[in-house]
């Protein structure tokens, strides 16, 4: 007897929801309605009911997961295995079926509204189509101020040719004749009365004799198309874009799957984000420093900036300019540009130049150098403790 949790394809920590999901899907698959005459499908929906029968229920789950299937022979009303397993007859796999679905011993009811509705969700082929992931690559100014790309895409689109319903004209789409447009049947099998859907149509209630040539019966094409990408101002490196429905049409009517757009931002020579907030390295020169100066920087989003650079600053003094970094890609306002200053030791320098400095050196004094001389004033009382 195999792993209950492998049985049913779950993992040892499956939540009692993931263990019916789990159910729901393997029992309909194996089901013997879904494959009669079959003996290993047969002894599958046994093997599978009677996982289920144990997983679902809290305690005898601690028991197997505790001592293995044995421990619970005993109790499960089964006898010794017979077919691969506890459960002897398919009465008893049947029963969990339906209480599995119903809950109780339910009747004929239980089993037509599950089957017309769930059953045929799945079965119908009312799928979604699948999702897709493309990567776009947009220089720092398009993020800034927002852009459109267009781009390729190849995806399943319902078929223009028949309109996604697979036959060649309307003439050919005709009744199921076994099922007679219900697209369920219905068996008796012992006391019980079951439906199912109909093997003939797969559940759609009509057969098609003249498929269409496009899509060859399938309803929907691969075709490549141009979609243009909407990416909106403030939109950061590593951002997803949901594009409802772009993604592959879905099948049997089941909704398309979406589109998503990962935005890759390239570096900038200037600018760098911080969020909404650019961060900007200004260099100037120490007689600038000293002496303030007046600057046009670039700005990320319009005109150039002028800026004030006092008298006396330091290096990396950050001066931040409100509202002139990036929009928030919310709408929620405006980043800041922080400029951050950098300043430069002359290098090269003429005789000339050496000798006005030399001279400007022999008029410093302390208070032109506050942190120098609050640095040696440290120094000197730590000698003197020492
Ligand atoms: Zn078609
Ligand atoms: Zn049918």
């Amino acid at each position: 007897m195999s792993d209950y949790y492998n049985v049913l394809g779950i993992s040892k920590t499956a939540t009692a929801d993931e263990i019916k999901k789990a159910y729901r899907k393997n029992a309909l698959k194996y089901h013997p309605d879904k494959n009669p005459g079959d003996p290993a499908a047969e002894k599958k929906f046994k093997e599978i009911s009677e996982a289920y029968e144990v997983l679902s229920d809290d305690k005898k789950r601690q028991i197997y997961d505790q001592y293995g299937a044995d421990a619970l022979r005993g109790g499960m009303g089964g006898g010794p295995g017979g077919m691969g397993g506890g459960f002897s007859s398919m009465e008893e796999a049947l029963r969990t079926f339906m209480g599995a679905f119903g809950g109780g011993g339910g009747g004929e009811s239980i089993f037509d509204s599950f089957f017309g509705g769930g059953f045929e969700q799945e079965q119908q082929g009312a799928q979604q189509g699948a999702s897709k992931k493309m990567n776009i690559n947009i220089t720092f100014e398009e993020a800034v101020n927002g852009t459109e790309k267009e781009a390729a895409i190849t995806n399943y689109i319902s078929c223009s040719r028949c309109d996604g319903s697979g036959a060649a004209s309307a003439s050919a789409i005709k009744k199921c004749g076994r099922c007679n447009g219900s697209g369920m049947v219905h068996q008796s099998r012992g006391f019980f009365s079951m439906s199912s859907p109909c093997p003939t149509c797969q559940g759609h209630g009509k057969t098609i004799s003249d498929p269409c040539k496009e899509c060859h019966g399938e309803g929907r094409q691969k075709k490549k198309q141009n979609v243009t990408i909407k990416i909106p101002a403030g939109v950061d490196n590593g951002m997803r874009i949901r594009m409802g429905g772009y993604g592959d049409a879905g099948v049997g009517g089941g909704q398309p799957g979406d589109l998503y757009v990962y935005i890759n931002v390239e570096p900038h020579a200037v600018f760098q984000r911080d969020g909404d907030d650019v961060i900007i390295e200004l260099p100037i020169t120490f007689t600038e420093a000293a002496l303030g100066c007046k600057k046009e920087i670039p700005s990320p989003v319009g005109n150039p900036l002028r800026i004030e650079i006092p008298e006396g600053t330091q290096p990396d003094k950050v001066l931040r300019i409100k509202g002139k970094g990036v929009p928030n890609v919310h709408g929620q306002g405006e980043g800041d540009l922080l400029v951050r200053v950098s300043i430069e030791t002359p290098v090269r320098l003429s005789d000339k130049q050496k000798d006005l400095l030399q001279k400007f050196a022999e008029l410093e004094t302390e208070s032109n150098s506050p942190r120098k001389k609050n640095f040696f004033d440290k120094m000197k009382s730590f000698f003197k403790n020492g």
